[in-house]
Parts: C-alpha cells; sequence; structure tokens
C-alpha cells in the first residue's frame, strides 16, 4: 500500500514536470522582442539552461555534442511571457465569505498549487501575489522557485495590511469571533509607529512587495465605505519604512480620495483605481505611480451579482464598481499613467487572467500593443524584475508564449497560448 503510494506519487511529479533539454531551438514566424518594436519576421529563440542566448537568424555557437531539442511552431507569433501584477492564487471565486475563516492554510495552499499551475499554462510566467492568508503565498513562492510545484515565477506580498475593521482584516462575525479569528494576525495597525513595525514584520516574513490596502474593498463585508482608510501620517509611514527595506508599496484603493493620499504618500502602484477622478490622476501622474487596473474583477463581480452569493453590503459595492467599469483606466492611459497589467485572478477564475487584454482595449481605449507593453514590459519595471524578464533578449530568462493569431490585429488570440515556456521548461506545447 504504501510502496504503491509512493510510486503514485513518484509518477505523478514526472507527468507534470516540465519537458527540458539543454539547448532548445524554437522556430518561429513572427517575434515580438519586446512590444514598443517592430515585430520581428521569420527567425529563431536558442535557450539554454533557462536563459535566451539568441534571437533572431543566427545559430550561436553549441558546446560539442551538445543535444538540442528543435520546437517548429509554424506562422504563430512568439513573445514574451505575460506578468499578471495581482493575483491571489490561494483563493477561488465564488467562495461564500466566511470560508477564508474555515479553511486551513494547508488547503488554502492546495487551492495555490492548483491554480499556480492553470496560471503559468495560460501564458502568466510571473505572477505578484498580493494577499493571502498567513505564509500561505510564501510557501507557494518557495515551492515554485524550488521545482516542487509548476507555476509562473511569483513575488508574494502575504498577508494585506490594513486598518482595525478594513479591507483585510478579519469581519463579518460576532465581536468575539471576529477576536479570536484575529489572535495572531499581525496585518493591521493604527498610527505611524504600529505601521512601520507591520511593514518590517512583513519583511521579515518574506515579503517581496508590501501590499496595503489604503480604502474599503467590494468583496469584504466590512462596510465602511470605498475611501481613505488609511491617515496621510500612517500612509507616509508605510511608504518611507518599507522604502528603507528595499520594497515597494502597492495600495489597493477605490475611491478617488483613497487614490489620491496613497499617490501622494508615495506607493508605487494604485491596485484597480476604480473611481479615480482627475484630481487623483493628477497626483499619480505626478508621482509616477502605477495603475494595475485589474478590469477582470469586474467581470468576476458581473458574473455573480443578483444571485445571493454576496452579502447587501458587497452587493451594493459591486453595482457601484461596475457602473464605472473601465472608465479610470481609460482616463490614465490618456493622460500616460504607466499601467500595469493586472486581473485579480481569485475574484473570476484562474486561467482567465488573458481575458483582460480585450477588456484593456474595448473597456479602457487601450491599443493592443499598449494592452501587451503593459503585461511585459510596464509589468516587469514596477515588480523591479525589468533585467530578468519583460522582452526577448540575450541574457534574460526564458519565458516565452506563442499565439496562433496576430495579437496586434486579433487580441483575443492572447487567451489561449498555443506554446508556452517558464524559466526554459515547456509547459504547453502544440
Ligand atoms: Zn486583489
Amino acid at each position: 500500500m504504501r510502496s504503491n503510494l509512493i510510486v503514485c506519487l513518484v509518477a505523478s511529479v514526472f507527468l507534470t514536470s516540465p519537458v527540458k533539454a539543454d539547448v532548445t531551438v524554437i522556430k518561429v514566424a513572427h517575434i515580438i522582442v519586446d512590444a514598443s518594436k517592430p515585430v520581428l519576421g521569420a527567425g529563431i529563440i536558442v535557450v539554454r539552461d533557462g536563459k535566451i542566448i539568441a534571437v533572431g537568424n543566427t545559430m550561436p555557437a553549441l558546446k560539442p555534442n551538445e543535444p538540442v531539442k528543435t520546437i517548429d511552431l509554424g506562422s504563430r507569433t512568439a513573445m514574451p511571457g505575460f506578468i499578471d501584477s495581482h493575483v491571489h492564487l490561494s483563493s477561488d471565486p465564488g467562495t461564500p465569505w466566511y470560508m477564508e475563516s474555515v479553511l486551513s492554510d494547508p488547503y488554502q495552499t492546495a487551492i495555490g498549487t492548483k491554480n499556480a499551475l492553470l496560471t503559468v499554462k495560460a501564458g502568466f510566467t510571473t505572477v505578484r501575489d498580493v494577499g493571502s492568508q498567513a505564509d500561505v503565498g510564501f510557501a507557494l513562492r518557495d515551492a515554485i522557485n524550488n521545482g516542487v510545484i509548476v507555476g509562473p515565477r511569483m513575488l508574494s506580498s502575504g498577508p494585506a495590511i490594513s486598518i482595525i475593521g478594513g479591507h483585510g482584516d478579519t469581519s463579518g462575525f460576532r465581536r468575539e469571533v471576529n477576536d479570536a479569528l484575529s489572535a495572531g494576525n499581525h496585518n493591521t495597525c493604527t498610527g505611524a509607529d504600529q505601521c512601520a513595525a507591520r511593514v518590517r514584520e512583513a519583511a521579515r516574513a518574506g515579503a517581496d512587495v508590501i501590499k496595503i490596502t489604503a480604502t474599503g474593498g467590494v468583496l469584504s463585508s466590512q462596510s465602511r465605505g470605498l475611501d481613505q482608510h488609511f491617515t496621510d501620517a500612517e500612509l507616509r509611514s508605510i511608504v518611507s519604512t518599507a522604502t528603507t527595506l528595499g520594497l515597494k508599496v502597492a495600495a489597493h484603493a477605490h475611491g478617488a480620495r483613497g487614490i489620491e493620499s496613497a499617490a501622494r504618500a508615495g506607493v508605487a502602484s494604485i491596485e484597480h483605481g476604480t473611481f479615480a477622478d482627475d484630481a487623483a490622476l493628477k497626483v499619480m501622474k505626478v508621482n509616477g505611480t502605477y495603475m494595475v487596473p485589474t478590469l477582470m474583477a469586474s467581470t468576476g463581480l458581473n458574473d455573480r451579482v443578483g444571485k445571493g452569493i454576496y452579502l447587501p453590503q458587497v452587493e451594493a459595492k459591486a453595482r457601484a464598481a461596475l457602473a464605472i467599469w473601465g472608465k479610470a483606466l481609460a482616463k490614465a492611459s490618456q493622460m500616460g499613467i504607466p499601467i500595469a497589467f493586472g486581473t485579480d485572478s481569485g475574484v473570476f477564475e484562474h486561467g482567465r487572467n488573458g481575458e483582460e487584454f480585450a477588456l484593456m482595449v474595448s473597456k479602457g481605449g487601450m491599443s493592443p500593443r499598449a494592452a501587451i507593453a503593459s503585461a511585459t514590459t510596464v509589468a516587469a519595471k514596477l515588480l523591479g524584475l525589468d533585467r530578468e524578464i519583460g522582452t526577448l533578449e540575450v541574457g534574460k530568462s526564458a519565458d516565452i508564449v506563442a499565439v496562433d493569431a496576430d495579437p496586434l490585429a486579433d487580441i483575443h488570440t492572447l487567451e489561449h497560448p498555443a506554446f508556452v515556456m517558464a524559466r526554459g521548461s515547456i509547459i504547453v506545447t502544440p
């Protein structure tokens, strides 16, 4: 029985392990090396040990007897692997609000393992997870990095930091139940000093980025509005403390004044930015703040409103957000605010991340080229990984996606990549 179990485990590890050869030569008809540059014609991309060693028409010199695997992608278009700057791998959509307090952390890690594979198969070779329970996000990140599970390169914030009773704190239960569930959590703060301490604790626990909920949130059972939650002094303290630790701050923010105050305090990105008005966008523009629009989150809401899934206060917030879907992104992109691709997967089904591209075009008024840049070069910069990912260049990570149609003409082709390579390992092959 026990040996059978071991055989099964070993077999399944081999079945899900990506194929790896020493050198892989990818032949393809079109290559988008950099979303801002002209598309190259037929050529090759050569990969060794997870890195790109050639792009174009010239085969580099190989070592004697070096094994070579050739993949012919035919008439397809190859491009850099996609980056999703806003995911929640350990959450699934439609889960009743109280379940985060029922499901154990190991169970949520199992959910995240499933979703990591779905995400990388969809062409997303890098993600930034901006909110998980306890150490779940860090465990997933480390398991992927160590090759224990298959998934995208992952940055994790761990649990988001919020105000007491805000989006991210335990709420919705009787006082003593809230208190019991919050015991041992270190993700709420009051006052500049305590907020600085929370940032340092997150850094100590292994956070790659500090995630704060600068305003109320649509899906939490709190009903304290969608506007500014932290004080200006708390925001400044969070940003300056994170900066001393070499960390950026990603601020969940829906309401205009919450967006404005977070941007003024110097956060690197506004996540969602739903109700951003001209004044808020001006402050973002002046401060070089990125917007991570997460239009797919509204698809998740749209699929579920009116079905008795959400609490009444959540239903009201969801309808308000849906009423102005994409409006803030359209204004922000017109103003030249950097837009980093992010979806909020977990609010909708993981693996549908690529549907954000078409929404950025149809609702956000962006060009297909700008939408692709947002998921490659721009997001790479926001994540501080632009020397490693975001373009197909010699020395960069072999994170490569190929699609059937020309994505500049048919943006929906990005939703179903025919080929995915992550750090040199083949995940999807035609
Ligand atoms: Zn989110």
